[in-house]
């Protein structure tokens, strides 16, 4: 039915369990081909499987996949006009589908809920079940009263499938939905076929260029980049340095969106130029390369978005390059969303765990795992720390000096004030603050404004400082930074490489 030549791990278990009637909560990352799992059994167990799924235009694109193999499935959800809805539901009753899928406020609708007494469902499937989880920026209000459906329906098996993996939203899901009896299944996280790649970004065309230029002259990838300005700007810039470039953001006319899809779908070596909007079920497996210009701003979108790459098995790079610039907009964006206090707190944990992968001198894909709950005991051999080990110096005087002009200057100035300050600039700023008196002043000569600015980056980073936004990025001490400036913390600090660029040469540490 589905024409392909076995099984992956481990849906064939997940597929007997769910059959024969147990509940399974399944953690599988992003194309790891979860849908399967159910898909199946819902063709081999009697009656009608209910897929519980929160986007709509997914929902869409399953549904018409799985018509064109010839099965026989629908959805209900708010895109559908009543009398449409109406024919569905009839074709439901009368038993002419194998799976339905419904957006989850409708199902718990009294209509739903009384059409579902009349045919027994084979199967009900929570698709992105992490929606459950109340720390997740996903939670969904109605994806609570789920737990419901087991209430109503307890013979009815159960599936909850997420790419989420770590073990708080693993326990909120099955607590949530009841699925204490579940067998749990956890896939791997790792994508041995890619190669992390994380570098200071000086000058981001350029470096881009290179890497393009090096290693993925006539390969297709991906470009993601934070605005829909910056994808517009990089897309023609590209065009003009002879890359076959297009760009895809939601501001884009649908028209030209889904052509320039298409042509990176069918064509040879096109570049899609994107914001996250991009990715969302493009299902290719020869993308060579995921270029990140502007920083993720979590673990875990940097793994979704990374994860595009090499899905056919074959070496494929992650590559990415970042700067302080990028926690200050970042931080901007998130002081000026809509969220409550507590959300806002969650997401900067969650933008600090993404800084701390892109400052670590250790293997990337042990932090990234690790940060999923996966624990590796050795490096992996197909990162650019492991690749390229970096030098590391003892910065715990610089970051003395870095704290204490912070403090001096009353924690009120930007990283380019700062560096006047250690290195005595006599500028006018300098004079009309009166900080050519500071005892810090001029104290910091022996290093240049380039290793300064990467002190200040790598305290940010590891957070011993943060950004304040609302005053034009000045530095403040967090409470950390205080056993430092007391002697009682070595800081070991990344050796930044003069030209930035992350060669696959082998140097010594
Ligand atoms: P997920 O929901 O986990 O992101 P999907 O169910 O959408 O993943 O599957 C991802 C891709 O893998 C799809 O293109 C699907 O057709 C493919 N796939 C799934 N199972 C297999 C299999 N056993 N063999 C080959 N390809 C598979
Ligand atoms: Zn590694």
């Amino acid at each position: 039915m589905f024409g392909y030549p076995e099984f992956r791990s481990p849906q064939l278990e997940i597929i007997n369990a769910l059959s024969r009637g147990d509940d399974a909560l399944v953690i599988m990352p992003t194309g790891g081909g979860k849908s399967l799992c159910y898909q199946i059994p819902a063709l081999l167990r009697q009656g009608c499987a209910i897929v519980v799924s929160p986007l709509i235009a997914l929902m869409q694109d399953q549904v018409e996949a799985l018509q064109q193999l010839g099965v026989r499935a629908a959805f209900l959800n708010s895109s559908l006009d009543l009398s449409t809805a109406r024919s569905i539901e009839q074709d439901w009753l009368d038993n002419r589908l194998d799976l339905l899928y419904v957006a989850p406020e409708r199902l718990l609708q009294p209509r739903m809920l009384a059409l579902l007494e009349q045919v027994t469902p084979a199967l009900f499937a929570i698709d992105e079940a992490h929606c459950v989880s109340q720390w997740g920026h996903d939670f969904r209000e109605d994806y609570l009263q789920l737990s419901e459906l087991h209430q109503r329906f307890p013979d009815v098996p159960r599936i909850a499938l997420t790419a989420t993996a770590d073990a708080r939203t693993r326990q909120e899901i099955a607590e949530r939905l009841k699925l204490s009896e579940a067998q749990h299944f956890l896939v791997s996280f790792d994508r041995p076929n890619i190669c992390y790649r994380i570098a200071l970004k000086d000058n981001p065309r350029a470096q881009l260029l290179r890497f393009l230029r090096d290693e993925h002259m006539q390969d297709a990838g991906i470009v993601y980049c934070l605005s829909r300005k910056r994808v517009n700007e990089t897309a023609s810039w590209l065009a003009d340095q002879g890359f076959k470039a297009l760009p895809y953001h939601a501001g884009l006319p649908a028209e030209t969106r889904a052509d320039n899809q298409r042509r990176f779908l069918r064509e040879d070596g096109v570049i899609i130029v994107a914001t996250i909007a991009f990715g969302m079920g493009i299902d290719k497996p020869d993308v060579r390369f995921v270029a990140h210009l502007d920083l993720p701003k979590t673990v875990e979108a940097y793994y979704q978005e990374t994860g595009r790459a090499g899905r056919d098995g074959q070496a494929a790079d992650a590559w990415l390059v970042y700067g302080l610039q990028d926690v200050i907009t970042l931080r901007q964006m998130l002081e000026q969303s809509q969220g409550s206090d507590s959300y806002k707190r969650e997401e900067q944990h969650r933008l600090n765990a993404m800084l701390g992968l892109c400052e670590i001198t250790t293997c990337r894909r042990q932090a990234l795992l690790a940060y999923f709950d996966e624990l590796r005991d050795k490096p992996c051999g197909n990162c650019d720390s492991c690749l390229s080990p970096v030098a590391t110096w003892n910065g715990t005087e610089a970051a003395q000096m870095a704290m204490s002009a912070v403090y001096r200057t009353e924690q009120r100035f930007g990283v380019n004030h700062l560096i006047d300050v250690l290195r005595g600039t006599e500028n006018d700023k300098v004079f009309q603050n009166d900080h050519h008196h500071l005892p810090t002043f001029g104290v910091g000569k022996a290093l240049d404004a380039r290793q300064w600015r990467s002190v200040y980056r790598q305290l940010v980073a590891r957070g011993y400082l943060s950004v304040d936004v609302a005053r034009f990025g000045a530095l403040y001490l967090q409470e950390s930074a205080r056993a430092v400036l007391r002697g009682e913390v070595e800081i070991l600090l990344r050796q930044d490489p003069k030209t930035s660029s992350a060669k696959r040469t082998t140097k010594n540490a």
